[in-house]
């Protein structure tokens, strides 16, 4: 049988090609630039990416395939890294930062937007810093690790005149989207049940993902927001309360700060009802939603695929894509044109998810069921 580790759930979804310069300057949100022609079109967006992990060489990779924005800055603590990232992808030295200089970033010119792909903990941190100094970003999900976290940092951009993306890739993905389709329009009906599951195992004790303080909480706020998400995004409802279980502690030695597994049911307005689990100590990967006259789903559903995908009525067939370069071209795309980006991506959009996710957690620890009206 084949292993689901962290690694499979990684698969490669891009190939490396080299891009040109083209720096734009944006617009700053809320001006009166929406619905005009931007004097941007045809220019690349300059991304700047903070934290060079794993993420970030996926993000990195899909960048070199983007159309509408390139990889133009790096912000790592490691020298090592500096110095390969800049030979692998043709960084000027000048728009190389660590922790301690980044705020600088304020005075460069060819960076647009800033990407933070750090730990959960160390969103808040520098979507703050790069809110102040006058940038555009995105963040990658979990938006930070409690839901008054999100709200400062919604302030601060407010503040700054400048717009957040959360790093929702999957709102750029057909099959997702199909899914989206499917439930939002009822073409199979009034959805009743959607079921989501992601999980993989995890083995690394040293993990900053398996600590509390870095990561918020365990599979629930790494992977299981992704199956939150999908159960807004087929419904196109708002949970009205939840209740909760954790799962078995399988290794008391990994689990020793955040939950193995857990599951959770979310109640809509329409008495449509979710199903969800995540986990760090098995592979899933699978959205199924049932409506009154049939059913739609995918299996692999959430990860970087390829998806595969069918209703009751036979085949979902749509084009593989690079996850990253679409994501990241879409929101570049919003950005040049000087327009506001659209609700379902925003730092309201990621507030939401971690005020479910908080009462996902206090329904499992107090067993009740919870409101969230
Ligand atoms: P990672 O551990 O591979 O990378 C984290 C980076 O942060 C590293 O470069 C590390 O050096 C740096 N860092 C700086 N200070 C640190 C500290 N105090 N402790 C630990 N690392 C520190 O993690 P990752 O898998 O790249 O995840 C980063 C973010 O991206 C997380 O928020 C994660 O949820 C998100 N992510 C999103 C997706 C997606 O599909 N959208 C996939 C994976 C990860």
């Amino acid at each position: 049988m084949k292993k689901f580790s962290r690694r499979h759930f990684l698969q490669s979804a891009g190939t490396a090609v080299g891009t040109g310069v083209i720096a734009a300057a944006l617009p700053a949100f809320g001006t009166s630039t929406e619905n005009k022609k931007s004097k941007y079109e045809g220019k690349k967006l300059n991304i700047a990416l903070v934290g060079l992990g794993r993420y970030a060489g996926f993000l990195a990779e899909g960048l070199q395939e983007a159309q509408y924005c390139r990889l133009a800055g790096i912000v790592t603590g490691t020298a090592s890294k500096a110095v390969d990232w800049k030979k692998r992808y043709n960084i000027p030295d000048a728009n190389i930062y660590n922790y301690q200089n980044f705020d600088g970033i304020k005075n460069n010119k060819d960076i647009d937007v800033v990407y933070i792909v750090l730990p959960n903990s160390m969103h808040k941190e520098y979507a703050i810093r790069t809110a102040q100094a006058g940038k555009h970003l995105i963040v990658e999900k979990p938006m930070a690790i409690t839901a008054s976290d999100c709200q400062e940092m919604i302030d601060a951009c407010k503040k700054a005149g400048v717009q957040m993306a959360n790093g929702y890739r999957l709102h750029y993905e057909p099959y997702n989207m199909e899914m989206k389709r499917l439930g939002q329009e009822k073409v199979f009906g009034q959805v009743r049940l959607v079921e989501a599951s992601l999980g993989y195992k995890t083995s690394d004790p040293n993990e900053w993902r398996l600590k509390k303080s870095m990561a918020g909480g365990g599979p629930l706020m790494n992977v299981g927001i992704y199956c939150v998400q999908a159960s807004r995004y087929i419904t196109g409802e708002e949970p009205v309360s939840v209740t909760a279980q954790f799962g078995p502690n399988t290794d008391s030695a990994l689990f020793k700060e955040v939950e193995a597994s857990i599951t959770w049911q979310l109640a809509f307005p329409s008495g449509a009802y979710a199903n969800c689990s995540s986990s760090y100590n098995c592979g899933i990967d699978r959205l199924y939603a049932s409506a009154d006259n049939g059913s739609f789903e995918l299996s692999p559903a959430i990860s970087y695929g390829p998806f595969r995908g069918k209703t009751s009525k036979g085949e979902l067939n749509f084009p593989v894509t690079n996850q990253q370069a679409v994501q990241c071209d879409e929101i570049a795309k919003v950005l040049l044109a000087g327009k506001q980006l659209p609700s379902h991506i925003t730092g309201e959009e990621g507030l939401k998810d971690l005020r479910i996710m908080q009462a996902i957690y206090e329904a499992a620890q107090t067993g009740k069921k919870l409101s969230l009206r």
